[in-house]
């Protein structure tokens, strides 16, 4: 039997396939929701779920929650604003510090995994041993290894990592739709916002493309009505444990104005004693979360251009995650897609149900569904003057497979250093670094030797890069699985990155393309024009020598366009040189062959 799992950022669920349906699996206290918190106690070991939530406020320095954030990162990388402590040296990956235990996220990933295990086994009264896990479409190699070495560490065979929107997809049954469906899954949580188009034909899902900002979602609208109760219902708010005691009814009373106009908050001993009750209305919330949730409408208007859409527009839009149920929500992406969500399913268990689903399949008591996933991010080497090579583009379906040849640089050149990169930038050094190997290869003139690079992803989306010298056989594998192995960053702030830069970058790329090209001909130059002695009229030679200057001059500039345009004015300029050399050789060859 294998469990499907999602591990949420707030909350994870465990579910299992059994004669024809999902079943999500309740704890001995018939909670189907496991709040993603492990409390780290003084003595004894840690408590996983609702226990440990309930001392978020008491013990905040014990309590680790929202730890998917840390999951396969760095240090260095992103401020941490929680209550309990984050460490890691720039570079190295990232600790989480619970009274004077440290450590790593998958270890607190880990305790979820190993309650949601138990509970499963006490209730289908059988171990559990293999599992299906959930992540976010954008999380990148070191992120999907982190979460499969959780899933080691609670004791499981973790036998896929899903991504959340393909699993939500499932749970729609939209793989049971035979014409060509796409498909915009819309998932926004407590503490993250997805968004992912999914094409769907004869049965094959394929990610188009994905998006999405992992700092927004319901939390954010939480701490905005606290701000607005502050502001305009003049609510106090001295200590810690009293705005804990507001906010815990703030989400109830925002939980009830999905379905009701009007709610009533008691804000009991309120201020050392006093209690207070607010009105608050559907029209307040909405005007508190209105700019919170526009804010999302981009990452859609940008998914929507990656994915290409223009050969046809979208079939279906799923909501998933828990704050999908505002009805303001409904509406924004009901005008913004120009189509009706579908929210016949429970959102916050689209996901859990849709890996459950995958774990039946691959099971084999669920008939084949093939799930094709994609790269959220390019792949690549570093390659001549410092610039990104891309082997497998952003958004290539998984499982994949691509390769090229490569050349040395250098005569004699006796290995190939190669750099893994991963990102958008036109520059090597501004995407991030994998992992890096060398290849060792026998000495030859430069752009001799022949290297094959070949990336390949297998199914869980991890990463494998083989180099191998084609003239001798030598090889090298290295594995990007280890997410101690791996450096990365927020996927959209790449994004933004590229976006923000692309003018820049591509003039980079450009410059440098230009440079490789002046510095290959400028010394081959100089030679031709000694071998070509009285070939040349004067006016030619002076030509081409402007011609050289001019670029010379440009490569110490920076501006692709006029160096592009000097260097094609000296290819120009020496076609008739290439031509007397080539008449010359052809001459010589023909007076030393031996005549008839
Ligand atoms: P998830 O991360 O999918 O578990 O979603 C959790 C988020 O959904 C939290 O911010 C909750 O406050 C929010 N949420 C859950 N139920 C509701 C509801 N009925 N109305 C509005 N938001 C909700």
């Amino acid at each position: 039997m294998i469990v499907g799992i999602d591990l949420g950022t707030t909350n994870s669920l465990i579910g299992v396939y059994d004669a024809g349906f999902v079943t999500l699996i309740a704890d001995s206290g018939g909670a189907r929701l496991t709040p993603s918190v492990v409390h780290y106690p003084k003595e004894g070991g840690p408590l996983v779920g609702r226990p440990a939530a309930n001392l978020r406020v008491l013990e905040p320095e014990r309590t680790l929650f929202s730890v998917k954030r840390f999951m396969g990162r760095r240090g260095g990388e992103e401020a941490s604003v929680m209550p309990y402590r984050v460490v890691g040296e720039a570079g190295a990956p990232v600790r989480l510090v619970a009274g004077d235990m440290v450590l790593s996220p998958e270890q607190v990933a880990a305790e979820i995994l190993r309650k949601l295990k138990a509970d499963a086994e006490q209730a289908l009264g059988t171990a559990v041993e293999k599992a299906v896990i959930t992540v976010p479409a954008y999380f990148n190699d070191a992120q999907r290894s982190a979460t499969k070495k959780a899933g080691e560490l609670a004791g499981f065979e973790v036998v896929r990592i899903l991504n959340e929107p393909t699993a939500a997809a499932l749970a729609y049954g939209l793989e049971r739709r035979g014409e060509r469906t796409r498909v915009a899954v819309y998932d926004l949580g407590g503490g993250t916002f997805d968004i992912s188009i999914l094409e769907l034909t004869g049965g094959v899902f394929q990610v188009l493309s994905t998006n999405g900002n992992t700092s927004l979602g319901g939390d954010d609208v939480d701490s905005a009505l606290v701000a607005f109760l502050e502001e305009k219902r003049g609510i106090r708010i001295g200590d810690p444990a009293t705005r804990a005691r507001v906010l815990e009814a703030v989400v109830d009373a925002k939980h009830r104005l999905s379905e009701a106009e009007e709610v009533l908050l008691s804000l009991p001993f309120l201020g050392g004693g006093a209690s207070k009750e607010v009105h608050l209305s559907r029209a307040d919330l909405e005007r508190v979360a209105l700019p919170l949730l526009e804010r999302t409408r981009a990452h859609c208007l940008r998914a929507m251009a990656d994915a290409q859409l223009e050969n046809g527009p979208l079939q279906e839009l799923l909501l998933v995650g828990g704050s999908t149920r505002m009805p303001l929500v409904r509406r924004l992406v009901a005008e913004w897609f120009g189509l009706e969500p579908n929210c016949s399913r429970n959102p916050d268990e689209a996901v859990a149900e849709g890996a459950a689903l995958q774990a039946a399949i691959l099971g084999g008591t669920l008939r084949e569904v093939v799930l094709l996933d994609v790269t959220p991010l390019s792949l690549g080497i570093e390659t001549f003057g410092g610039l990104m090579n891309v082997i497998l583009p952003r958004n290539s379906t998984i499982p994949c497979k691509a390769g090229e040849m490569f050349t040395n640089a250098l005569a004699g050149q006796r290995s190939m250093l190669l750099r893994v990169l991963q990102g958008e930038r036109e520059i090597a050094n501004d995407n991030w670094e994998l992992g890096r190997f060398e290849l060792p290869f026998e000495p030859l003139p430069k752009g001799q030797a022949r290297v094959g690079v070949q990336f390949e992803i297998d199914a869980n989306g991890i990463l494998q890069v083989l180099a191998r010298d084609v003239a001798t056989g030598e090889q090298r594998v290295v594995e990007l699985a280890s997410a101690v192995e791996v450096s990365d960053e927020a996927v959209e702030k790449m994004l933004e990155d590229a976006l923000e830069n692309a003018m820049d970058d591509m003039n980079a790329r450009a410059f440098t393309e230009a440079r490789l090209k002046a510095e290959e001909m400028l010394p081959s130059l100089e030679k031709a024009l000694l071998l070509a002695g009285g070939l040349l009229q004067e006016f030619e030679r002076k030509h081409i020598e402007t011609c050289a200057a001019e670029v010379r001059r440009l490569l110490d500039g920076g501006a692709a366009p006029p160096l592009k345009r000097a260097v094609a004015a000296l290819d120009e300029a020496t076609q008739t040189l290439a031509a007397h050399l080539m008449e010359q050789a052809l001459q010589q060859a023909a007076s030393a062959r031996p005549q008839a």
